[in-house]
């Protein structure tokens, strides 16, 4: 049967039932306030025994893509974007900074941009440096850190380690990070080539010397804690390594700075990266390590990633797709 309007109202009203209903008042009309704020943003999940936090440091915006990716076609890099509904004319990233409680120790991954350089010296602006604000809405104090593990010592990985004034943002951790980047972007021989190098090695210096006598020195295939092992991957830096995490037989590699883009350095990952100190042996290190962790099958924690940056590298083509963990808030 089919009832136009009027006839529904009649059919579910009766004839007062819809003098009464016109009468009625007046329902909400939904005028809330907008709220204007950003709620805090982590997430939590396990991996084996361990229990993992993640903690957002805030967007990273690259601005227009194409300088950052200097040898590949202009054309190529807007096609991929638009392809998967991202906005050409800009490259966005995020900074997943990683907390693992293992039951004995509180390890965190990175550092995010933090403010020791400054407002103005945040080489990436006011979105960056929410790690610390984060950090404390998921329920953990910087005090409480026993290790900061670096991926590397660029400024939006180790930059939070000091607040403004020089001091120790995790006063009872030590800080592992591999020799060759200790040595690299401590020495004031390396400020030449593009401008960024002086402030990069400017923020390395104040961030890691006060933690000179809490150093631990990271070694290829060694392990920075129980379960926890190195496995480097040069070319970004020249000590730059991923973390594979195992626990009850389960391994997550904590990959860093192994690709920047899910869509651009996965399906190019022989693109080269304007912030590569070596970009043809970074492009090397990424497709040996992506290939192994589609072979594999291991989770992946991704640093610059979409938020939360878990997910899994399949293999495609030529190259690699990032296919994102579904997030899971009811545990
Ligand atoms: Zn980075």
């Amino acid at each position: 049967m089919k009832m136009d309007r009027r006839g529904l109202l009649r059919a579910v009203t009766g004839a007062a039932g819809g003098a009464a209903l016109l009468s009625a008042p007046r329902l909400a009309q939904a005028a809330a306030p907008f709220q204007n704020n950003i709620p805090p943003a982590w997430y939590r999940f396990k991996h084996g025994a361990y229990e993992v936090t993640v903690i957002s440091d805030g967007r990273l915006p690259l601005g227009k893509p194409e300088p950052a990716f200097p040898a590949s076609p202009p054309s190529e890099i807007r096609g991929l974007l638009e392809g998967n509904f991202l906005p050409p004319d800009e490259a966005t990233l995020e900074q997943n900074v990683m907390v693992l409680n293992t039951g004995r120790q509180l390890i965190l991954f990175d550092t995010g941009m933090g403010d020791s350089m400054g407002a103005d010296g945040k080489m990436f602006g006011p979105t960056t440096g929410k790690m610390l604000n984060n950090l404390r809405a998921a329920g953990i104090q910087p005090e409480q850190i026993d290790l900061v593990v670096l991926s590397h010592a660029h400024c939006d990985h180790c930059w939070g380690l000091v607040d403004a004034s020089g001091n120790r943002v995790f006063p009872n951790a030590q800080v592992a990070v591999t020799e060759a980047d200790l040595k690299y972007w401590t020495d004031d021989n390396n400020k030449r080539g593009p401008a960024f190098m002086t402030a990069f090695i400017e923020g390395a210096k104040k961030n890691l010397s006060a933690y000179r006598d809490r150093m631990i020195m990271v070694k290829d295939g060694g392990e920075v804690a129980p379960g926890i092992t190195a496995i480097f991957t040069p070319g970004h830096t020249v000590g730059h390594s991923c973390y594979a995490i195992t626990s009850d037989n389960r391994t997550m590699v904590y990959s860093g700075d192994l690709a920047h883009h899910h869509i651009l350095l996965l399906q190019r990952p022989r693109w080269e990266f304007s912030f590569d100190t070596d970009p043809k042996l970074s492009a090397q290190s990424r497709v040996r390590m992506l290939d192994r962790l589609a072979t594999d099958r291991h989770e992946v924690l991704s640093y610059h990633f979409p938020w939360p940056g878990l997910g899994h590298v399949a293999k495609a083509g030529d190259g690699f797709l990032w296919v994102p963990e579904p997030m899971n808030l009811t545990g």
